[in-house]
């Protein structure tokens, strides 16, 4: 029997809830969805006994306390947890969420009844991994939403334990539940001096053992072209085709830094759009690298490729806008190792074995790190995340409720 009997109800009572985001929304947070969940989780953490429960003002993050229980005068750092209740770009109306009772490790999993969609070892050898484990999956018609809310179940029930559970010691825990991660969004407006924390963790990661302190460094960049368009008859020496100055643009730059010939730390150049006539073009790019320094070299490059291609048109036809978007949150965590070696040091004591990676990606913990708190990620347990074949297993959303704990009592020894 499981020691978190309320963890997978409220994992599925969750899913069940539809919180997509919206990129193009102007509102905070994206969707009344997720305002709506919000409330019903604040109702749920002040019925579980939770101090301070709120729901911030202006960025929308569902906010708790769980306050110390250590004797008079013994203090601990004060350490939280985040997750996101937001749901990826996919469909997450009526999710469905099928139980697949100790699987076998090896057997083709149907997500509907007519078997369209499979979850296959063979094409998602991670399956193996869980030979014994209760899966929940999806009917093959939305997404699972595990991502975030295995995070957001676990975190609630662990809280919810150690409230049960007084006899073991902890400092002041908080509980952040934001909304508009998956847009990118959510973690720009978080409140760190009234979140209240020395260090702190999203609990957001995939497969079990997953702890993560290093993402890419990020930024987005437009380049624009001005073209002259003039009658293609008597155009010899007079028309400049923007679309063509795009095109040359594009091939000055390295071509095997692209997402699909990197790997590990290797940054690329993302060619996201393009967009263009003869009288005006546009080139859309995401920049990503993990070292501080190659980012800004790549940066430097778009823009001297914008001044040699001026200079050669002898005219100010390209422009570039360089915009960051986040950074390596390594940068900031490893002046201080402390919140790694405690996640560690808790795995470790729960012998799970840590998974320590760099992220080809971001979290909404390299955000809060450079606003001054060190917020690594730990596993939340999700598998194929974004997508029809997400899945969990339940034993791995058991052991993160099992890491925060373990990582509460760790911090207050
Ligand atoms: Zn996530």
């Amino acid at each position: 029997m499981s020691n978190y009997p309320g963890l997978t109800d409220r994992f599925l009572k969750y899913v069940k809830v539809e919180t997509r985001s919206d990129e193009n929304s102007t509102t905070i947070p994206s969707t009344k969805s997720q305002v709506e969940f919000a409330k019903q989780l604040a109702a749920e953490l002040k019925e579980l006994g939770l101090s301070n429960v709120r729901i911030h003002p202006t960025n929308g993050y569902v906010l708790a306390t769980l306050p110390s229980n250590l004797e008079a005068g013994k203090s601990a750092k004060k350490v939280g947890f985040i997750s996101h209740m937001d749901t990826a770009d996919f469909n997450a109306k009526n999710v469905n969420p099928q139980i697949v009772d100790n699987y076998d490790g090896q057997s083709v999993i149907k997500l509907d009844e007519a078997g369209e969609y499979v979850l296959d070892p063979a094409e998602f050898p991670n399956l193996k991994n869980y030979q014994g484990h209760t899966l929940i999956t999806t009917d093959g018609t939305t997404l699972l939403g595990a991502d975030d809310k295995a995070g957001v179940a676990e975190i609630i029930t662990a809280f919810a334990y150690l409230l049960k559970h007084p006899e073991i010691k902890h400092g002041t825990l908080q509980l952040g539940i934001g909304p508009d991660e998956e847009i990118g969004t959510g973690a720009d407006h978080f409140d760190v001096a009234d979140f209240d924390a020395d260090l702190a963790y999203t609990v957001d990661g995939g497969p079990l053992g997953e702890l993560e302190y290093e993402t890419f460094n990020a930024a987005q960049a437009e380049i624009s072209f001005t073209g002259k368009n003039v009658h293609p008859g008597t155009a010899k020496g007079v028309m400049v085709n923007a679309s063509l100055l795009a095109m040359d643009f594009q091939s000055r730059l390295p071509q095997d830094q692209v997402p699909e010939l990197t790997a590990g730390r290797e940054g690329f150049f993302l060619l996201l759009s393009v967009e263009g006539n003869v009288e005006e073009a546009k080139l859309t790019y995401i920049i990503r690298d993990h070292d501080r320094q190659k980012f800004e070299a790549k940066k430097a490059l778009l823009n001297d490729i914008v001044a040699e291609m001026n200079q050669e048109l002898g005219q100010k036809r390209v422009r570039a806008e360089v915009r960051d978007q986040y950074y390596n949150m390594r940068e900031v965590i490893e002046k201080d190792m402390t919140v790694v070696d405690l996640a560690k040091e808790a795995m470790e004591n729960l012998d799970i074995k840590p998974l320590i990676f760099p992220v080809r990606g971001g979290t909404d913990g390299s955000k809060i790190s450079f606003m001054g708190l060190p917020t690594p990620n730990l596993f939340a347990g999700g598998e194929n995340m974004h997508g029809r074949y997400e899945y969990v297993s339940v034993q791995v959303m058991e052991k993160a409720v099992d890491l925060i704990i373990e990582i509460a009592k760790l911090a207050a020894k």
